[in-house]
């Protein structure tokens, strides 16, 4: 069997973690160490796909509502709606939890982005 993840560890309730909203699939944190002024984590509540790639080709329906939640989210925690998705797949990608999860980072991001 599989480990818990932390984040399933704070969705049952296991360790503190306050969830800011969720739907029948999927919750929301705030990032505990957060490199935004706004840094959601939009997380499935099952942590069978290990990275946004697995959930693409395992359940691309639910990473289409994990992108919904984001934009909804992004629109109640920022001023402007405006938001960046980071999807970290790969320990040297810089994934440190094996649960997929989009970092939603929003609310007045400086640096430019990839490509900008
Ligand atoms: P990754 O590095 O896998 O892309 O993202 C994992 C994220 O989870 C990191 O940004 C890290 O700050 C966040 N994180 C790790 N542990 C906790 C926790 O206990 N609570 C919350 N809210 N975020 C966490």
């Amino acid at each position: 069997m599989t480990e818990p993840s932390i984040f399933t560890r704070i969705l049952t309730g296991e360790i503190p973690g306050e969830i800011i909203a969720e739907t029948d699939s999927l919750f929301a944190l705030r990032d505990i160490a957060p490199q935004a002024p706004v840094h959601l984590l939009v997380i499935p509540k099952t942590q069978e796909y290990r990275s946004v790639v697995e959930l693409a080709a395992g359940d691309p329906a639910l990473l289409a509502e994990l992108i919904a939640f984001a934009e909804k989210l992004a629109a109640e925690h920022t001023d402007d709606g405006d938001f960046r998705l980071v999807f970290n797949t790969g320990a040297n990608a810089g994934q440190s939890v094996f649960h997929v999860h989009a970092h939603v980072l929003g609310g007045g991001l400086n640096e430019r982005s990839v490509g900008a």
